[in-house]
C-alpha cells in the first residue's frame, strides 16, 4: 500500500475522486509496496487500481488513459532500506553529534541506486528484491563491491551474512542487468594483490560491468581511527599502477579505460589527473572519479557565453582539495568572461580538516571565510555543499549564509550555471 500525499488539478486521479490520504492498494490485483510497483504496473494504458479512501471506502477503477498521461498523484516518500553491515570507514559512524537526524541513516537501498545513483552493498536482498530487480529492468545499478573474495567482503563489511557478491552478480547479470561498480580502498585490506583480484574478477563480466572506480577511504575526526586509517601517498600510487594496467588491458580489448581512480586517490598519491579522454562517458562522476575534468570540459562549452563580467571579482569557494586544481578551470573562465577569480580554499571546521572536499563544507566555515570581503563582487560556493533543502551538512540554510555576509553569495556546480546573469552594478 501507498500513501497519496497530493493530488494534481484537473489530472485522471482528480477526476476520479482521489484524495491526500487515499491509499493505492493494488494494480491489476497485484499488491503495491513503493514507488516502483507504482511506475511499472502502471505503465499500460489500461490497468484496474483498488484504492481505500481516507473513510476506509474500498473502490476499484478501470482506468484507461492516453499512453504516458501521469495519473496525477505525489505518493509519501518511500520508507528507506537500512544497511545491514558495519564497515569501518562508514560516514555516518564519522559524523558528529548533533547533526540532523536524516544524516545517520544508513541506507542501502537497490531503488535509490536505480533511481540515483546510490551506490549499495546488496547485502540485505531478498529473493523477492531479486525477482524484482530482474522483473522490472531496474538497470545499471551501482554496487559497492570492495572485494570480490566472499571472506574478505565480508571482513570489509563487518557482516558475516553478506552473500557472496560474484555469483549474485553472476545471476542479475544472466538476466539483463548491468553494474557501475566501486572499490573502496582500505590499505592493508583489500589493496594490492586483492584489488588486482578483484578488478580481474569484475571485467570477466563483460559488458554486464560498465566500470569500477577505486576510491581511497576517507575519514572524518571521528571515524574508528583505532580500525581503519587513510591510505599513505605510496598506497595510493600503487593503487594507480594497478589501475592503469587494468585501464591498459580494457583500452587493447574494448576501447575503453574501464578501471578508474577517484580524483581523491590522485590528489593523494601527488600524481596528475588522467586526461579527460579517459573517463569516456563519466559514468562515476558523482562519485568523484573525473569530477575535475567534467568540469573543465563544462566550463570550456559554456564560457563562451558569458557576458557582462569584465573587471568583475569573483571568490570561489572551494575545499582544500580542490583548490590547488581550481586554476586549471578558472583560467578559461578569466579569459572568457573578462573577470578575475580568487580561489578561497576552506578548512573543514565540522569534520576536520582531513575532509577536504568542496560537498561536505559546512554553511559555518563558509561564513567564516566570506565574512569581511566586501571587496569582492560575487562569491561562488559550492552547490554539492547544499541538499535540496538548501541545507549544508551543519543544518545552516543558504539564505541565513547569504543574508550574514557582505558579498553577494551564489550555488553553483560548474560556474557558468551561476554567471548566467551579472551581478548588479
Ligand atoms: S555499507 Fe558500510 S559505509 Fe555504507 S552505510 Fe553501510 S556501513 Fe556505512
Amino acid at each position: 500500500m501507498i500513501r497519496v500525499t497530493a493530488v494534481h488539478p484537473s489530472s485522471i486521479a482528480a477526476e476520479i475522486g482521489l484524495q491526500p490520504g487515499t491509499e493505492l492498494v493494488a494494480v491489476d490485483g497485484r499488491e503495491l509496496e513503493d514507488f516502483l510497483d507504482w511506475e511499472f504496473l502502471t505503465a499500460e494504458e489500461r490497468f484496474s487500481l483498488l484504492v481505500r479512501q481516507p473513510d476506509g471506502e474500498e473502490i476499484e477503477f478501470d482506468i484507461e488513459r492516453p499512453f504516458e498521461e501521469p495519473l496525477g498523484v505525489t505518493l509519501e516518500p518511500p520508507r528507506v532500506r537500512r544497511c545491514a553491515n558495519r564497515c569501518d570507514f562508514c560516514f555516518v559512524d564519522g559524523l558528529p553529534q548533533g547533526l540532523r537526524e536524516g544524516l545517520y541513516i544508513r541506507d542501502d537501498d537497490y531503488r535509490l541506486s536505480f533511481r540515483y545513483g546510490h551506490f549499495v552493498t546488496m547485502t540485505n536482498l531478498k529473493q523477492w528484491d531479486i525477482d524484482r530487480i530482474i522483473e522490472y529492468r531496474l538497470s545499471p545499478l551501482y554496487l559497492s563491491v570492495h572485494a570480490t573474495d566472499p571472506v574478505l567482503r565480508r571482513y570489509v563489511l563487518r557482516n558475516p551474512l553478506a552473500p557472496d557478491i560474484v555469483p549474485l552478480m553472476r545471476h542479475f547479470a544472466d538476466n539483463g542487468i548491468r553494474f557501475h561498480t566501486q572499490v573502496v580502498m582500505s590499505p592493508g585490506v583489500n589493496d594490492g594483490k586483492v584489488l588486482e583480484r578483484t578488478l580481474a574478477d569484475l571485467y570477466a563480466f563483460g559488458d554486464a560491468v560498465g566500470g569500477c572506480s577505486v576510491v581511497p577511504v576517507g575519514l572524518t575526526e571521528y571515524s574508528k581511527h583505532h580500525l581503519v586509517r587513510e591510505p599513505t601517498a605510496n598506497e595510493c600510487r600503487d593503487a594507480i599502477t594497478t589501475i592503469d594496467a587494468r585501464a591498459a588491458i580494457a583500452q587493447q580489448e574494448r576501447g575503453v579505460n574501464w578501471a578508474y581512480g577517484a580524483d581523491e586517490l590522485y590528489n593523494r598519491a601527488g600524481i596528475e589527473l588522467p586526461p579527460e579522454s579517459a573517463y569516456g562517458a563519466f559514468d562515476q562522476i558523482e562519485n568523484g572519479v573525473g569530477a575535475v575534468r567534467y568540469l573543465q570540459r563544462q566550463v570550456r562549452e559554456d564560457a563562451g557565453a558569458l557576458r557582462g563580467w569584465e573587471g568583475r571579482r569573483i571568490g570561489i569557494v572551494t575545499g582544500t582539495a580542490m583548490a590547488p586544481l581550481m586554476p586549471m578551470v578558472s583560467e578559461t573562465l578569466l579569459r572568457e568572461s573578462g573577470a578575475t577569480f580568487e580561489v578561497i580554499a576552506v578548512e573543514n571546521t565540522l569534520f576536520g580538516r582531513s575532509v577536504t572536499c568542496a560537498g561536505l563544507l559546512p554553511g559555518a566555515a563558509i561564513r567564516e571565510a566570506l565574512m569581511g570581503r566586501n571587496d569582492l563582487d560575487l562569491a561562488l560556493i559550492p552547490g554539492e555543499a547544499l541538499n535540496d533543502d538548501g541545507l549544508f551538512m551543519d543544518s545552516m540554510a543558504y539564505r541565513t549564509l547569504a543574508d550574514a555576509v557582505p558579498v553577494e553569495v551564489r550555488p553553483s556546480k560548474h560556474f557558468s550555471d551561476a554567471m548566467q546573469e551579472p551581478v548588479a552594478a
